[in-house]
């Protein structure tokens, strides 16, 4: 079509979430038609992010400080956590303002069938924190799924013998349902009415 730097360009965009090959070429050719305004400073944002940005070593948020800035903002309460499957949720609830704690990213939900067990979840660093005592409430947002679920029941027995009150958002969540694509209102009203689990 055009030689291999725009195929080869096409297909790198191509592979990313929601872009299928037709947009893929859209965008592609927008940022061909104006390099310098379109196209050189993506390329700059994208260096620059990936030489930045790593998983924040407290809660697993990406970040370009390490504890991230969640972590280390001082107004935030650090008695509550609040435990999501990954950073789009994380993203989503701070969307939402209605979260004022901190976070812990899992990395993923327990899956029986695609053979992921608690090792290969980021666990650890929680486990760590609540067990040294300054959390006193966990908040499950997990999806609604039965992944969500095995890991939100699998978590909460592991909580348990800490002693910290381990709640799950209710409401709002719809079965099935993902957290990231919930608007804020509907997020909002979930962790308000999450409850004690057990
Ligand atoms: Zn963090």
């Amino acid at each position: 079509m055009g030689g291999p730097e725009i195929e080869r360009l096409i297909a790198l965009m191509a592979r990313l979430p929601g872009l299928g090959p037709r947009s893929a070429r859209r965008a592609t050719l927008k940022m061909l038609q104006d390099p310098a305004a379109r196209m050189l400073p993506l390329a700059t944002a994208l260096r620059e992010a990936a030489a930045a940005v790593r998983p924040c070593r407290l809660c697993g948020n990406l970040d370009s400080h390490d504890p991230c800035t969640i972590c280390n903002d001082p107004s935030r309460d650090r008695h509550l956590v609040c435990v999501v499957e990954g950073v789009g949720d994380l993203w989503a609830v701070e969307r939402a303002g209605a979260h004022h704690g901190l976070y812990h990213v899992l990395g993923g939900t327990l899956s029986a069938l695609s053979g992921i067990g608690p090792e290969d979840l980021n666990l650890r660093p929680l486990l760590a924190r609540v067990e040294a005592g300054e959390v006193t409430e966990v908040i499950l947002a997990l999806g609604a799924t039965v992944d969500g679920a095995a890991t939100a029941h699998w978590l909460t027995e592991r909580l348990e013998p800490t002693g910290v009150m381990v709640s799950r958002v209710a409401q709002g969540v719809p079965m099935g349902g993902a957290l990231d694509v919930l608007d804020d209102g509907t997020l909002t009203a979930a962790l308000r009415a999450r409850r004690p689990v057990g």
